[in-house]
């Protein structure tokens, strides 16, 4: 197994929710971090909040040039990058006939388009690092949820994705993995404008007896579950669902 502690990672959006959480608990760890988001006031928050192993910078996945400085960033605080989490992403919501084309192309650029240019773009350093790129799935493909169909249909192609380029990148020894992770409080709805805070929250609260456990999951359970992908030297084209067992779709007789 490997340790994280000497790591370099970029971890996209991962000023709040899951990807903060993963920036805490690795940095916390020794590891050093390049997180990005889009929005100034939260990068400055979690950059303040989370360390000097930590580097915070404004820039947007689906953009080329902040690509470009996201990698050079990179470089700089870690010296080399062993790590890509490819976790940034967006939720679009809609019926069949009712969405639009420039939100379906929007949803698909931030949540599949950009993590592969970035992926493409760090393939040479991630190769001398013998490195891994992780895909944040979602338990959307375990359940359907109506009306969600941009979101899951994003989300399935990083399936795909992790099992191609797992065998695409082999040859350079990176591995590419994903997890899949169940029901858990962030501000992912919000920002669509689907919820507010507390109906998001009860929403979430009301499934808690469809999982296996009991409960939603936490942040910091994702981590631990994207740690290990990071570490398992053998485990490559893996997709590890980590939601409670609510994408067992229990049912009630
Ligand atoms: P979140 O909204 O807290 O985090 C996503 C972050 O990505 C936000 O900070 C957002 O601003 C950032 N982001 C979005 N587009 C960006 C862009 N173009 N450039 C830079 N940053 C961008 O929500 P979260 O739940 O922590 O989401 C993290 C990942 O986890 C997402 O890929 C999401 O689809 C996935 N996920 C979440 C859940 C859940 O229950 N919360 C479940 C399954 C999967």
């Amino acid at each position: 197994m490997l340790d994280i502690k000497s790591m370099s990672m970029i971890i996209t959006g991962g000023c709040t929710g899951l990807g903060y959480g993963m920036a805490k608990q690795f940095s916390e760890k020794g590891a050093r971090i390049t997180i990005c988001g889009r929005r100034p006031e939260k990068v400055e928050e979690a950059g303040a909040s989370l360390g000097k192993n930590v580097r915070a910078i404004v820039a947007d996945v689906t953009k080329e040039d902040d690509r470009n400085k996201i990698v050079k960033e990179a470089i700089n605080h870690g010296k080399k990058i062993d790590v890509l989490v490819n976790n940034a992403g967006n939720m679009y919501r809609g019926k069949i006939d009712e969405l639009k084309e420039d939100k379906l192309m929007e949803i698909f650029n931030s949540n599949v388009v950009a993590g592969m240019m970035l992926l493409g773009k760090v393939k040479n350093y991630l190769k001398e690092s013998k490195g891994v790129n992780i895909f944040i799935g979602s338990v959307h493909n375990r359940r359907a949820f109506p009306g969600a169909s941009p979101y899951a249909a994003t989300k399935g192609a990083l399936e795909t994705l992790t099992k191609v380029l797992a065998a695409e990148l082999g040859e350079d020894k990176i591995r590419v993995n994903c997890v899949v992770p169940g029901a858990i409080f962030t501000e992912i709805n919000q920002r669509a404008g689907i919820y507010d805070d507390e109906t998001a929250k009860k929403r979430l609260d009301s499934m808690a007896r469809i999982h296996a456990m009991g409960r939603i999951g936490k942040p910091h359970e994702i981590a631990e579950a994207v740690e290990y992908l990071i570490c398992a030297e053998w485990t490559t084209g893996a997709v590890l669902d980590v939601d409670g067992g609510l994408g067992l779709g229990i049912t009630e007789d």
